[in-house]
């Protein structure tokens, strides 16, 4: 049983990132005018969205989009479609996007959207015409040199297409920067689709040299079989890794002798889960966390370790494609396991990174090769990597605390020098 005692730890992502935030804030030693400046959201919008559905009823959803940080470039972040999305949880979720886009020091700040809604439930009408009075609502905040959304969960390139043809025809011109993870048809960057999970991977690579672990014979168990997770599954197996189970919000499969990542997505898209796939058993997404495996991905939602189950985690190396997966209490138990956390803000950046080299391209009107767009991804995930690990062995903390220390330390700096207005 692990010495760490927390009797009861909370589950609210904002109080969360703010903790997380102050640990990092001690080690740079930061002052209390500092501190309220980086922890408090630069703006939140909240926004209600009146959608006709297919029956002729009128429905009103509610929308979020915050930008949390503006100082060293425009807000990024994507949006979310989720029936239990909150402002709280955006709000998180738009500060780890301004720590994100420092830990791999991109000229971003951080920002991100939410619908409460369950998109599964829509049709494809209902949900154009739900993203593009979205998209209307939030255009007083974002554009290309505002604030640049991008899919997150149950959010897909053609969202990101409406988003970008609403915003253009309210402008009055195309605007392929105002929004990134597009089609291909339509600005969006080769390699884009598979950088979340190519980041996990270059990141999940340097952690095995770490931990002495040969990923070609490790074994790996993924939770969340959407973009980020069923990709970073596809490519650990490329390295020859054994993927010995994987979910999604139904529940999971596990086999000892091995999953093919890439058969099981297929059949996901066939049938609309993964259960029944041939040769594999059921299993719960709780058990799978706790299964005995080198390489945890968790690829879902937030909260996934917490104090209830981090004791039980059996994996050598957690590899967070998911953003805020980990609690604190949990991270404290993992570490005291000796357990690698390679946390969010550094493991899941590279689908930030790819989006920008995707305004990067529609603002010069020119496009790379997915050679070109992998080799960049790579390098800078690898130099994020080396920084993190360095400043995390400098101040003797875990890789979470290092990255926060290091992104932290990048926007704080960056605030001193930009100063106050007016
Ligand atoms: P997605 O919509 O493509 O997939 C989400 C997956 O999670 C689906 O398979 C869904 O069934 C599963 N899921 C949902 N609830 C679950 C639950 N309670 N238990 C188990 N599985 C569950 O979303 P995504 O883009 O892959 O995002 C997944 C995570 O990765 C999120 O935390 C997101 O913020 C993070 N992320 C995504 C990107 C990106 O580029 N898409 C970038 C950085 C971080």
């Amino acid at each position: 049983m692990s010495t760490v005692t927390l009797s009861k730890e909370t589950l609210n992502p904002f109080e969360i990132a703010q903790k997380q935030f102050e640990t990092a804030a001690d080690y740079l030693k930061l002052d209390a005018g500092m501190r309220s400046m980086l922890k408090t959201p630069k703006r939140q919008l909240i926004v209600s969205i009146p959608v006709r559905m297919d029956n002729g009823e009128i429905r009103v959803f509610e929308g979020y989009r915050v930008q949390h940080s503006l100082t060293r470039g425009p807000a990024k972040g994507g949006i979310r479609y989720h029936p239990d999305v909150t402002l709280d949880e955006v709000k998180a979720l738009a500060s780890w996007m301004t720590w994100k886009c420092a830990t791999v020091n991109i000229p971003y700040g951080g920002g991100k959207g939410g619908v409460r809604v369950d998109p599964r439930t829509l049709s494809l009408g209902e949900l154009e015409r739900l993203t593009r009075r979205y998209a209307t609502e939030i255009s007083v905040i974002i554009g290309p040199d505002r604030d640049i959304p991008a899919p997150d969960v149950y959010t897909t390139p053609q969202t990101m297409a409406w988003i970008m043809d609403t915003i253009s025809m309210l402008h009055g011109h195309t605007e392929l920067g105002c929004v990134t993870g597009k089609p291909l048809s339509l600005g969006g960057s080769k390699g884009r689709h598979e950088a979340t999970a190519r980041g996990c991977q270059v990141t999940t690579r340097l952690a095995c040299e770490l931990k002495g672990i040969n990923l070609s014979s490790a074994t790996v168990a993924v939770q969340g079989f959407g973009n980020a997770g069923s990709i970073a599954a596809a490519l650990l197996h490329e390295d020859g890794a054994k993927i010995i189970a994987a979910s999604d919000s139904k529940g999971g499969i596990y086999s000892r002798k091995g999953i093919d990542p890439v058969e099981a997505l297929k059949f996901k898209e066939q049938t609309g889960s993964l259960f029944n796939f041939p040769d594999a058993e059921p299993i719960t997404n709780r058990e799978l966390l706790q299964l005995n495996c080198d390489i945890l991905v968790p690829a879902a939602l937030e909260n996934t370790i917490t104090l209830e189950n981090a004791d039980r985690i059996k994996a050598k190396i957690v590899a967070e494609a998911a953003n805020g997966p980990t609690t604190p209490a949990a991270d404290a138990i993992l570490a005291e396991k000796g357990i690698l956390v390679i946390p969010d803000i550094l493991c899941n950046a590279g689908g930030v990174t790819v989006s920008y080299f995707e305004w990067v391209q529609d603002l010069y009107g020119f496009f790379w090769s997915e050679i070109e767009v992998n080799k960049y991804l790579e390098r800078t995930m690898t130099n994020a990597f080396k920084e993190v690990h360095a400043t995390a062995e400098k101040h003797k903390v875990n890789m979470r605390t290092g990255a926060y220390i290091l992104a932290v330390g990048r926007v704080a700096e960056a605030t001193q020098v930009r100063g106050i207005f007016p």
